[in-house]
């Protein structure tokens, strides 16, 4: 790991209920011992969720995030939709763009740079995600479709120290398996030598878990991790994050 913030994501995708922040009460209770300064936890419930979220997160230093926004920074007649002046409003300082399940659903590269000039005109930090999948892992594409991704995504994007981008090969979300470290040493390096001279945080993001964090964390051009499934259970996710800064 470099010598930077070191970011740990919880992305709760669609689950989680009231009750379920009680479970967070172990993670608040965890990150007050932790005596690295530069550690950043970041929250990303369901839109239900970020009010509550927040305010009970208000003395802690976790913070909170969305998992998506409309590209719209106004209000409209979008039914259904939430901007993300409206998950400002109730405490998200961080949006999750470009998730490979919302490409699946059609999110193409250029609505998500719209989602992310949009985020960012209203005052929120991107956790920009790209990734190849299983078929254009086969085809030798990756590096092809992280290029269009980082190049459309981010496209007359000015303010780009709000912007952490997360590299989350579609393959590895939800499945168990993760990048050999070679490969995702050569991704990593692809993707810095793509954003340029600009020192982005990247995360990494597919499966991380207990185990396979103890590999993970030697890789030293990561700045962090983006977690789902792992981060719904507070004991699984500081496991994670006990792993990887002890
Ligand atoms: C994710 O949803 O961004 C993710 C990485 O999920 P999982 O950790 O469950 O693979």
């Amino acid at each position: 790991m470099t010598n930077k913030y070191l970011y740990f994501v919880a992305n709760w995708k669609m689950y989680g209920d009231l009750k379920a922040l009680n479970s967070l009460d172990k993670v608040i209770k965890f990150s007050k011992s932790i005596k690295q300064k530069k550690i950043k936890l970041i929250y990303c419930p369901p839109s239900t969720l970020i009010n509550s979220l927040s305010n009970k997160l208000k003395k802690t230093k976790i913070e909170v995030g969305a998992q998506n926004s409309h590209e719209s920074d106004k209000y409209g007649a979008f039914t259904g939709q939430i901007n993300s002046k409206m998950l400002k409003n109730v405490g998200a300082r961080y949006v999750i763009l470009g998730h490979s399940e919302n490409r699946q659903l059609g999110e193409d590269n250029k609505k998500i740079n719209s989602k992310i000039k949009s985020a960012l005109k209203s005052g929120l930090k991107i956790i920009f995600c790209i990734g190849e999948t299983l078929k254009e892992k086969r085809n030798k594409k990756t590096n092809q479709v992280l290029s269009k991704q980082i190049k459309m995504g981010l496209k007359l994007i000015q303010k780009k120290s709000s912007i952490i981008i997360a590299y989350e090969p579609v393959w590895s979300i939800g499945t168990g398996l993760i990048p050999k470290p070679k490969d995702l040493i050569k991704s990593i390096s692809f993707i810095k030598k793509k954003l340029g001279k600009k020192p982005y945080k990247i995360l990494y993001g597919g499966s991380v878990n207990s185990d396979n964090i103890k590999q993970l964390k030697n890789i030293n051009t990561i700045d962090g991790f983006l977690i789902g499934g792992a981060s719904q259970d507070p004991k699984k996710f500081i496991d994670i994050i006990k792993k990887t800064i002890n």
